[in-house]
């Protein structure tokens, strides 16, 4: 039994079965035994590998559409570039490297992560130590300065707890973990309340007996949209999930590259389930923020130039490295099922006095 397991059967024991979203996020940040807190994941022996892991063309690309970003807001003389979650600070360590080729943006950057994990936060300061820009860290994205900012959050949103409820008869049952022996999903005896299907009315009207329903707490979406209409920028978010709301069950756990169960080994699993992009634009749009895309990863990509700047770094390749790009290409704008172009899908939520950003100047993608 894992020690985080140990401590959520005493906690079910004294206050009954806990919601999925709190099993999940004891599971990814519990301070001393949760995922992300006790271990680099991205490591050696990694449970799974992210877009910035793949190819520095990924955080280039981002880092150049930052600064395209900086001088549509009207370059402003002091800019907040954040990132939330970011791992192993490769993603912001690419993309600075890029923005060196406009110094007049490096010279107004404010640099600000948005990490919990004490092990991934010492992981990004080394990658972060040569950049020559000033990192400041923080646990939780309300605690950023004010000011207008520029926000990036690849696979940041999938690791945020969900909520799942499940239809009977009667109505509406959240989903919790309880003890029956082993750690068990359990369904809440009683309905949710009236206004948990009549807000979903489209979405859970017809959804037959037995259907699942996910969501996310949108404290977090909502803060970052309701600064960004108010002081200026725009954020970027990348992740793997659908366009549209959709009934159905996603959650997942992947420890050592497999697919396991997961109430299994809790804190030794990654956890996630995908991300609802109409539910974060939605909410971002209640903070009067406007909503660019989404569309999918291989399109905004190509959009943003990956096929010109895979040719370029190929020209000054060895024929071993040349494969290498091509495969990094291939894994990061292919359709397939292992490739992340159709899964993955990027939306920007920005300053509604913003034109559309860069990779999103037409909606649909072509
Ligand atoms: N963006 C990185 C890492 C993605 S994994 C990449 O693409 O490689 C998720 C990241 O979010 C980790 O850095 C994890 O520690 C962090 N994280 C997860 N939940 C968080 C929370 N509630 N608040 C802040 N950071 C969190």
């Amino acid at each position: 039994m894992t020690p985080l397991e140990a401590e959520i059967r005493a906690m079910i024991e004294i206050d009954g079965p806990m919601p999925i979203a709190r099993y999940m996020a004891l599971c990814a940040t519990h301070p001393a035994h949760g995922y992300y807190m006790t271990r680099d994941p991205f490591g050696a022996r990694a449970d799974f590998v992210t877009a910035p892991e793949i190819s520095q063309m990924f955080g280039e690309l981002i880092g150049l559409w930052a600064v395209t970003v900086w001088r549509m807001m009207g370059a402003p003389d002091a800019v907040r570039l954040v990132e939330l979650g970011p791992g192993r600070g490769t993603l912001m360590s690419d993309a600075l490297r890029a923005a060196r080729i406009v110094p007049a943006f490096r010279d107004v950057l404010h640099v600000h992560l948005v990490e919990m994990s004490p092990v991934l936060r010492r992981r990004q300061e080394q990658a972060l130590a040569a950049a020559g820009v000033a990192c400041m860290w923080h646990t939780d994205v309300a605690d950023v300065p004010d000011g207008p900012a520029i926000v990036i959050a690849n696979e940041f949103f999938d690791a945020l707890p969900v909520h799942q409820a499940v239809r009977a008869p009667d109505g509406w049952h959240e989903r919790m973990v309880g003890l029956n022996g082993d750690l068990v999903f359990a369904l809440h005896p009683t309905p949710l309340p009236g206004n948990f299907a009549s807000g979903r009315a489209r979405l859970v009207g017809d959804a037959p007996v037995g259907a699942v329903c996910e969501w996310r707490s949108e404290a977090m979406v909502r803060t970052l949209a309701g600064r960004l209409a108010r002081q200026g920028g725009a954020a970027l978010i990348i992740d793997y999930g659908h366009l549209k709301s959709a009934v159905g069950e996603t959650l997942q756990a992947v420890a050592d590259h497999r697919f396991a169960d997961p109430l299994d080994a809790p804190g030794e699993a990654d956890l996630t389930a995908h991300v609802d992009f109409q539910a974060l634009g939605d909410a971002a749009a209640r903070e009067g923020a406007r909503q660019h895309g989404p569309l999918p990863q291989g399109e905004f990509l190509r959009r943003l130039g990956i096929a010109e700047r895979a040719g370029k770094l190929k020209a000054r390749a060895t024929a071993e490295q040349s494969a290498a790009i091509g495969a990094a290409f291939d894994r990061l704008t292919g359709r397939g099922a292992d490739q992340m172009g159709e899964l993955f899908k990027a939306m920007a939520i920005a300053d509604p006095e913003l034109p559309p950003l860069p990779g999103f100047e037409t909606g649909a993608a072509s």
